[in-house]
């Protein structure tokens, strides 16, 4: 049954609590935005310890999506799930019960993969909504299409802060070899960078060692690397009071999503002449990439969108060197901007008929 709740102090459109005891589903799903279309988020499974930790996560995240897919010229609006539980609530029932629950909110919703979860569980979801993305035989994984625009993006800030136009002997230190982490670090050691590594999972340290020729540092030293550019691609927050002061880099671009402490972060790096690459910004190829699976999955086409993830950046730089504000700043305004411009004179999707939603996807 859906419990529509009071919204807290939010600029969200909808956020809906969905529980199914018999299968221990508890899930939220929160609508932020649909001025620019259907509000596509991924599925995020996490042993929340409360449904208010896991709102104030569902809250945070669909709102960065809104950011996201406006900053990256989509039309698609910010959404997210959150489903409260460990690997072990997984089930077949589970995430069934979870489609139907996507399907009552008529396709203002789109779901995706995403921490938690996998290709596998959106294909269950399938079975009972066609509004999920990242199924089998589509767009598949999108953390190497997160690594190339990472990639493009990264070039585009060494090219501003550090005037090379390529990446022969540049250092960059990679925190975190994950999905993302490791074959953006594939790509760097392609251009010719010269990598430094750190994750807590040894076994993924020792094959970049292996594969790339990386030299390795401790998790809690990675920040403090003498390097040209950091690259935070592991867990969000890792910007904050303690390590930016540490840092050697001259430039800041990851995959990781909220790598900003708070917002001040941004003001910090700034202060400090570090050029920080916005993280919503600079990880959108995941999400530029799902997108093309609407009317048929084309990678030529998508991957060329992501690519323009640099001429993005090289915009939010420019117009940060000449406001004389930080990049952080610059990139929030030009989502909120884009955003303003879409709804100025629309009604919200929420109130247009369903089916536009679905002749959308
Ligand atoms: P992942 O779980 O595959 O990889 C994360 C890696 O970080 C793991 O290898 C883990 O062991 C390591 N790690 C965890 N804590 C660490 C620490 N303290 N120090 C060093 N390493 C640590 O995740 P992923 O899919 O590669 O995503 C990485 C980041 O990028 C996440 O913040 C994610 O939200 C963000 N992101 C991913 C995508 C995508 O397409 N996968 C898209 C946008 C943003």
């Amino acid at each position: 049954m859906l419990n529509p709740i009071d919204l807290p102090a939010s600029d969200h459109e909808q956020v809906v609590y969905y529980r199914h005891p018999a299968c221990g589903l508890r899930a939220i799903i929160a609508i932020h935005n649909t001025a620019l279309g259907p509000a596509l988020g991924g599925v995020r499974l996490w042993p929340y310890a409360s449904e208010d930790e896991a709102l104030t996560d569902v809250l945070r995240l669909s709102r960065g999506m809104t950011y996201k897919s406006a900053v990256a010229g989509l039309s698609l609006g910010g959404g997210k799930a959150v489903i409260i539980g460990g690997p072990d609530v997984k089930s077949e029932a589970l995430f069934r019960n979870f489609g139907r629950f996507v399907d009552s909110l008529e396709g203002r919703y789109i779901a995706a993969e995403d921490v938690g979860t996998a290709v596998e569980d959106m294909d269950l979801i399938a079975r009972e909504t066609s509004l999920v993305s990242g199924r089998r035989g589509q767009s598949g994984d999108p953390s190497p299409a997160t690594a190339f625009g990472v990639f493009q993006g990264l070039r585009a800030a060494v090219r501003h802060r550090l005037g090379r136009s390529d990446l022969v002997g540049v250092t960059v230190a990679v925190q975190g070899l994950g999905h993302v982490g490791e074959a953006l670090s594939a790509l760097l050691a392609e251009a010719g960078a010269r990598l430094v590594v750190a994750d807590v999972n040894f076994l993924r340290v020792q094959r970049a060692i292996q594969r790339f020729g990386a030299a390795a540092v401790a998790p809690s030293l990675i920040h403090t690397a003498d390097v040209d550019v950091f690259a935070p691609c592991a867990l969000g927050g890792g910007l904050n009071d303690r390590t930016i002061p540490a840092l050697k880099a001259k430039v800041v671009a990851g995959a990781a999503n909220n790598q900003l402490g708070e917002a001040r972060h941004g003001v910090q790096l700034a202060e400090r002449g570090i050029l920080y690459a916005p993280d919503y910004v600079i990880n959108a190829g995941g999400i530029i990439n799902i997108s093309y699976e609407r009317g048929g999955y084309d990678r030529a086409r998508a991957y060329a969108h992501i690519a323009r993830i640099a001429g993005t950046l090289d915009a939010i730089f420019a117009r940060a060197d000449a406001e004389k504000t930080p990049t952080s700043v610059i990139a929030d305004r030009m989502a909120e901007q884009i955003v303003a411009a879409a709804g100025a004179g629309r009604t919200a999707r929420a109130d247009r008929a369903p089916t536009e939603y679905r002749a959308a996807i």
